[in-house]
């Protein structure tokens, strides 16, 4: 097995329906409430020693309000929170993401979640708590000389709770999201394009998908010369398009391509970055790593989607055969591009991974890449920023991220944005030499790469990484978009289908 893979698997799920009383908390190691953000009497009532919790509860948040309560019930540390704001999924997620720093700072065997209130919001509450533990009590890879010690995931109880939960789902979710998190935080001497390959191609045999590998040369016969500009800096001749299919059975035709932006490292290239937005430039692979979750987790639920994948992989290096401004290269779908700006290699890479998808004509298209700081200028990291050649889907992409929690939100697509991208010397120039609205312009040049009759979605991860946690998930990578097309994917099919017409 890839020494670069993830040992460590989603904690173990249950649920117990019926009432929870001191008894069966006593078997937890932990237990982690989140309450409704008004609690009343018939709440407390409900919970095992309620009377004296409420009683606590009042003199807590008369001290300090949107703090924790941090006590005990039948020798079992408990922790309880309440959601602040309007408890939107964001804000219940973000609630358990402070609950569950409680799990990894200590390590603890059995961790009961507990959601108090009526109905979904309760339901919503105790997911967000299991998914929380998931994200805190996993371990990023570490390459110490001498070995942490290895905490392995613990076992999560929902108790109490009369709603049925999806355990599978968010299983899938948690270790998809963890993959993403795990691939992105990776050290860039670690994951190289050989490497990265190796452990897909692991993953592909284990849960049978079929692999096709497009080296340099492959590349040069199908005129990729968009993401060959990109790769002809390398050291070495290993970047390529990685090509990843899920049929489910009955299914030949792709129904969804997803596609992802792998730059394994960018130092800009000939326009090379300075010190400090280099120095975490080895996330930049993240749009890739967020394909493969969703292709992981697509999987494991067993979706009847047919779904295919296309991971552009390379570094952005300087060097002597590095790509320059002012070079003129021809992509895949025969478009000439006139480069500007060596370090927006990213829409150079996907524009040939887009035209590759659509050759195959899937039922949608969906691309996943850290491309602009203009995104994060504009949206901040709590936000990414999505753009698609069908107007009709942006309702259904905002409520696919208001539901998940992993928000986002539209940015315009109108046509007389190309004037800022127009060449004198070849069909489009890559960027403007301006970085103003550089998030819209890079979303008008890759629209150029998917054919139009295919409906299209384009993610700006500015939310892919966060110095301060994102929802449920600690400081670091995110795994931001897992959630989000997931849940676009089943909860708002419906919606999905009738827009992209
Ligand atoms: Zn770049």
């Amino acid at each position: 097995m890839s020494a670069l893979l993830p040992t460590q698997g989603p904690p173990r799920l249950s649920q117990t329906s019926g009432g929870i009383n001191a008894r069966s908390v006593g078997e937890l190691d932990r237990l982690l409430i989140a309450l409704p953000r008004a609690a009343t009497d018939a709440t407390w009532k409900k919970l095992p020693d309620g009377a004296r919790l409420q009683r606590l509860w009042k003199r807590q948040s008369a001290a300090q309000s949107g703090s924790l309560l941090r006590t005990e019930i039948a020798g079992t540390p408990v922790t309880l929170g309440a959601a602040p704001g309007e408890s939107t999924r964001y804000d219940l997620l973000r609630l358990a993401g402070d609950l569950a720093t409680e799990v990894a700072a200590s390590p603890a065997r059995r961790v009961g979640v507990l959601a108090t209130g009526d109905g979904t919001a309760a339901g919503d509450a105790a997911a967000s708590l299991v998914l929380a533990i998931g994200a805190a009590t996993f371990r990023l890879p570490e390459f110490r000389s001498k070995a942490a010690t290895q905490h392995s995931a613990p076992q999560v109880r929902v108790l109490g709770l009369r709603q049925k939960l999806d355990l599978a789902r968010l299983a899938a979710e948690i270790e998809a999201i963890n993959l993403v998190r795990w691939l992105t935080a990776l050290p860039p001497n670690k994951l190289t394009a050989g490497a990265y390959r190796e452990l897909v191609t692991e993953l592909a045999e284990h849960h049978d998908w079929n692999q096709r590998f497009l080296d340099t040369a492959a590349l040069r016969r199908l005129g990729a010369g968009a993401f060959l500009a990109v790769a002809q800096g390398n050291a070495d001749d290993d970047a390529g398009i990685l090509h990843l299919s899920w049929r489910p059975a009955g299914r030949r035709k792709p129904d969804l391509a997803l596609v992802g932006k792998g730059i394994i490292f960018d130092t800009g290239g000939t326009n090379l970055k300075p010190f400090r937005a280099m120095l975490d430039m080895h996330q930049d692979m993240a749009g890739s790593a967020v394909a493969l979750g969703v292709l992981l987790a697509a999987t494991r639920l067993k979706l009847p989607v047919a779904i295919d994948c296309w991971l552009a992989i390379t570094e952005n290096r300087i060097g002597p055969t590095a790509y320059k401004p002012r070079d003129v290269v021809s992509a895949a779908n025969g478009t000439t591009i006139e480069v500007i700006h060596t370090d927006a290699e990213g829409r150079m890479a996907l524009a040939d991974a887009l035209a590759l998808a659509s050759r195959e004509k899937p039922g949608m298209i969906v691309d996943y890449a850290t491309l602009t700081g203009q995104c994060i200028n504009a949206l901040t990291e709590r936000y990414s920023g999505v753009f698609t050649n069908r107007a009709a889907l942006n309702d259904v992409l905002v409520a696919a991220g208001r539901a998940s929690g992993e928000r986002v939100w539209p940015f315009p697509m109108d046509s007389d944005y190309d004037d800022e991208l127009k060449s004198t010397v070849a069909d489009v120039v890559q960027c403007s030499s301006e970085n103003e609205g550089d998030h819209i312009l890079a979303a008008r040049f890759l629209q150029r790469f998917v054919a139009r009759e295919i409906p299209w979605v384009h993610v700006d991860l500015a939310s892919a990484a966060r110095k301060k946690p994102l929802g449920q998930v600690p400081a670091g990578p995110s795994g931001f978009g897992v959630r989000f097309t997931l849940n676009l994917l089943i909860e708002q099919a419906a919606g999905l289908e009738r827009a992209r017409r």
